[in-house]
């Protein structure tokens, strides 16, 4: 899509600090870390949020989650990592473009604010 923030970075228009990146997924650094370990994993297909996930998307998803859950290994942040898509912006959904995050590195409360 071309006006998606997240299109631009996955074409390399806006740089990005990559982690992984094959056919269908792109992981990188999140710009405004809320934890030491703070990145992203997003599909190349341009999807706006979890709800609107169809049936073909099932297979992308489970890779966004492996992919996600070997970078965390990578960044050595144990077995404690969080997992949060954000659906809409009364969600804090602010990039349409659906992504995985994953923060790990410190304690992490629960139920998250
Ligand atoms: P959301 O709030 O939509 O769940 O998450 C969007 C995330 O994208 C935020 O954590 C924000 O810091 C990150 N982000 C926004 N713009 C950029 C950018 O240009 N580059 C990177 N690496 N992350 C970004
Ligand atoms: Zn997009």
């Amino acid at each position: 899509m071309a006006d998606c923030l997240f299109c631009k970075i996955i074409k390399g228009d806006i740089p990005s600090d990559r982690l992984y990146e094959d056919d269908d997924v792109y992981a990188f650094r999140d710009i405004s870390p809320q934890a030491p370990v703070h990145f992203l994993v997003i599909p190349k297909k341009h999807i706006s949020g979890p709800a609107a996930l169809t049936e073909e998307d099932e297979k992308i998803i489970g890779k966004m989650m492996r992919v996600g859950a070997d970078i965390a290994k990578q960044e050595e942040v144990g077995d404690a990592f969080r997992v949060v898509f954000n659906n809409g912006a009364g969600a804090g959904q602010t990039v349409f473009h659906i992504h995985m995050h994953i923060l790990g590195g410190r304690s992490l409360s629960w139920p998250p604010g």
